[in-house]
């Protein structure tokens, strides 16, 4: 493949989880690959979200673990925790990683450029003082957290800052209920902090199986996580020694830091998308077509920009399948059926198919749940049940749907999502032998509706 008119055949913008894995895989199928980056390669993903998120949750583990030691026979001696040695291992990693992803992208022949591009045409790129002509351009270019503009807003932070703060707060009022909230949730109770959780909905998680948000709520409040429900934040207020969060019914919540977890935006402002032609959806998304096409032909956009499912391992497979379709001569598609997610929270989800309540409304649905407490919290006394829960087609059989709250669930919903993508029956589920003993194991033994 040859860019004859072209200074390369794919331009892509935004060195993160998708525009990184279209940039490979197009070089190796032969293309001429330029891909810029105005900040740190590796993206949202690996320097600010996925990856330092659940190092800090693996950290945050040991406490749990060290009281649990207990009930094994152990004694320790009072564990101490140095905050900063966290941060800055978990940031060595970040810096190793980063040099990891820019050998990966020499080593494919893809020209990094660190600058910040703009689209200046169909096929054009404006990279500072220069413009390069690119016979296909891939906007990958994520997003970033969304906060609403009420009086005091800049004092809140984001998950950006919450990854690398200082000390660890001892108070923290975190807004907003979904994945990223829960997740800083659980980290800081972890390490010692009062959390208070304010969200607008009754419920946290909206979006999943109404058992797993009950579950994962009440296993919060057993480890001290207050959450106020139906709750919107007026305000927040500077005090002496930290900040303070005004809710309407009057109460303020007095803290150290307020961390806004209330959603992301697209990264598309200052792009030059609008002014080229390409279509933008309400909250500023790129709109794409099923092969991740813009409305011009060869432009395309994958990832948290277009916010279909703002996943890492989808955007990977978006990149892929725009590769493939470009360079392989295979219009490829991405299926969205049965992506499997987890939540980091402590304890974890993991979650594959369809809630209860979307399986109900396409037709008659068997639904199997356990909650049980775990074998090792028999001897460590801890409170803490896991929820095991199956959808089923009334008709078919197929399992539509599995959940799961409790430890190492997103490990075991892993496994199960295959099942689930070759189709399986809850017959297949009751025919596979169980690993004993094990949590998982419950999931091929559930017999009563
Ligand atoms: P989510 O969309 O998951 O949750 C946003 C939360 O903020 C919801 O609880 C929402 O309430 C609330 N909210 C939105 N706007 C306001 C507002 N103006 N005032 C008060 N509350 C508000 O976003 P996150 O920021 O947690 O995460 C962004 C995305 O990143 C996720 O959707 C996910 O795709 C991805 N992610 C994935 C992770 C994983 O796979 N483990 C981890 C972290 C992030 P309501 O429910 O009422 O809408």
């Amino acid at each position: 493949m040859s860019a004859t008119r072209h200074d390369c055949d794919l331009f892509v913008i935004g060195a993160g989880s998708g525009g990184v894995r279209a940039a490979r895989a197009s070089a190796g199928l032969g293309a001429k690959v330029m891909l810029a980056e105005d900040s740190r390669v590796g993206g949202t993903c690996v320097m600010r979200g996925c990856i330092p998120k659940k190092l800090l949750v693996l950290g945050a583990h040991f406490a749990e673990d060290f009281a649990d030691a207990r009930g094994f026979g152990w004694t320790l001696g009072a564990p101490t925790h140095d905050w900063n040695e966290l941060i800055r291992r978990k940031n060595a990693e970040l810096d190793r990683l980063e040099g990891v992803y820019r050998r990966i992208l020499r080593e494919s022949k893809v020209e990094l450029i660190e600058a910040r591009a703009r689209v200046a045409g169909p096929n054009r790129v404006a990279l500072g003082g220069r413009t390069v002509a690119a016979a296909n351009i891939l906007i990958a270019t994520g997003g970033r957290p969304s906060l609403p503009d009420i009086p005091g807003i800049a004092y809140a932070i984001t998950s950006n800052e919450a990854l690398d703060l200082p000390a660890c707060p001892g108070r923290v009022v975190i807004v907003g209920g979904g994945y990223i909230a829960v997740e800083f949730a659980g980290i800081f109770r972890s390490f010692g902090a009062e959390v208070t959780m304010v969200i607008r909905a009754n419920q946290i998680l909206r979006g999943f199986d109404d058992d797993v948000r009950e579950a994962l709520a009440a296993e919060m409040a057993k480890k001290g996580i207050h959450i106020f429900n139906d709750s919107i934040v007026e305000s927040i207020g500077k005090t002496a020694d930290g900040y303070t969060v005004r809710l309407p019914g009057g109460e303020q919540l007095d803290c150290d830091r307020v961390l806004y977890a209330t959603g992301r935006a697209p990264n598309t402002e200052g792009l030059g998308l609008a002014e080229a032609g390409v279509k933008l959806g309400g909250q500023g998304e790129v709109a794409v077509d099923e092969y991740s096409r813009s409305s011009i032909p060869n432009i395309f956009a994958v990832g948290d920009v277009t916010d279909r499912m703002n996943l890492t391992p989808v955007a990977l497979a978006e990149g892929m399948a725009v590769a493939r379709t470009l360079f392989a001569g295979e219009a490829t598609a991405m299926d969205y059926a049965n992506v499997p997610t987890a939540v980091f929270s402590t304890p974890p989800v993991g979650t594959v198919g369809l809630t209860e309540a979307e399986a109900a409304q396409r037709g008659e649905i068997d639904v199997y749940v356990s909650s049980f407490t775990p074998l090792k919290h028999t001897l460590t006394g801890r409170a803490e049940r896991t929820l095991m829960k199956l959808v089923v087609d009334r008709a078919s059989q197929r399992v539509l749907g599995l959940h799961m709250v409790g430890a190492d669930a997103p490990e075991i919903v892993q496994g199960f999502a295959v099942a689930l993508k070759c189709g399986a029956t809850k017959r297949d589920f009751d025919q596979t032998v169980g690993i004993h003993p094990t949590a998982a194991e419950e999931f091929v033994t559930m017999r009563e509706k």
